[in-house]
């Protein structure tokens, strides 16, 4: 039986881990389908203080599972595939199926990028259909690739894909992006950066291979016209990682986790941090230090339970 089972191995995650792992919890942390989450799908995060210079995503997720570590933090790479309450705490059947069990669990298992949802994306997914600029990006060097979405990431991906592709189209359903005013003016001002207003994708088009281009519906008129590109960029938002907690936990209608201002879920002993409890911030210094938090109140519940 663990004492700190931590599922997710993103920043909140992480955190939790060095706050845990210095209470001499020997934390345990399973990373999941993603290991290191979100960051590790970022370049560059000028914002998380203490890196003036800014930090790629990736190396600040390593260097904190590395901080982990070195206090007694082990780490596992599998995936959960379904939670349920025991007298004695928590138990986590594996993908595989291996069971854990755990006195208890903080819930850090993030959100996943969101897809369209229509059957031609199915199709075209990894031939030319993709979520992640910076994974992929470098498969359009000198191609016309378009990003839906705007919010912050759209914009984030478009500049970054001007590394590569010859032109970028940002296709947004509405008429005003919502992305922050700094990322908006940083892909407004690219000069290899267009905008279609008001249309959404209402089918990916190609030759069964590889995309040739988007089949565009207007969200004014419903009108429909044809764009050719060769890269689908989707940037549309994230989905919770919850579905294993099916049944056990209170979440909200999108899927994220209820949990109090102290990291708290419905359940004794099961708390959550980082953005599968949060729709408001999504920031990386936000998942951390409900990461901190939640590490806190799990090892509070413990030592009341004499576990120190
Ligand atoms: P957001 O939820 O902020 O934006 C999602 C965008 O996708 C919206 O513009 C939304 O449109 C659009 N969208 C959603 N569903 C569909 C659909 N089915 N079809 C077409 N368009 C759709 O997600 P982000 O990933 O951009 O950002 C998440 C969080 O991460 C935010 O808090 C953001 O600030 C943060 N972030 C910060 C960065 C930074 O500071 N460097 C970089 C990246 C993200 P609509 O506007 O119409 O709802």
């Amino acid at each position: 039986m663990e004492n700190l089972i931590i599922l997710g191995t993103g920043i909140a995650g992480c955190t939790a881990a060095v706050y845990a792992a210095r209470a001499n919890l020997k934390p345990l942390l399973l990373s999941g389908p993603e290991d290191g989450g979100q960051l590790t799908l970022t370049t560059d995060v000028e914002n998380f203080p203490g890196f003036p210079e800014g930090v790629k995503g990736p190396e600040l997720v390593q260097l904190c599972k590395r901080q982990a570590e070195r206090f007694g933090a082990r780490f596992m790479v599998d995936i959960v595939e379904s939670c349920t309450q025991t007298k004695k705490g928590f138990s986590l059947k594996l993908v595989g199926g291996n069971v854990l069990e755990t006195k208890a669990l903080i819930v850090a298992t993030g959100a996943s990028a969101r897809w369209l949802g229509i059957p031609s994306e199915e199709q075209y997914k990894g031939r030319g259909v993709t979520t992640c600029a910076t994974c992929d990006g470098a498969f359009f060097k000198g191609k016309e690739v378009v990003v839906i979405g705007g919010g912050d990431s759209a914009m984030e991906e478009a500049n970054f894909l001007t590394k590569f592709a010859s032109k970028v189209t940002i296709i947004h359903r509405k008429d005003a992006f919502r992305a922050s005013k700094i990322m908006q003016e940083r892909a407004l001002m690219n000069p290899k950066i267009k905008v279609v207003w008001n249309a959404e994708i209402a089918e990916i088009i190609g030759d069964g291979k590889r995309v040739s281009g988007v089949k565009l519906k207007d969200t004014t008129n419903g009108k429909l016209s044809d764009f050719k590109c060769d890269g689908v960029f989707l940037a549309i938002g994230h989905v919770p990682n919850t579905s294993f907690l099916k049944g056990l936990i209170e979440v909200d209608e999108l899927g994220y986790i209820n949990a109090d201002k102290n990291m708290h879920t419905t359940i004794e002993g099961l708390f959550a941090a980082g953005d599968v409890q949060d729709k408001r911030f999504r920031q990386a210094i936000t998942a951390a230090g409900s990461g901190c938090m939640a590490a806190m109140e799990a090892e509070k519940y413990l030592a009341e339970k004499g576990v120190h």
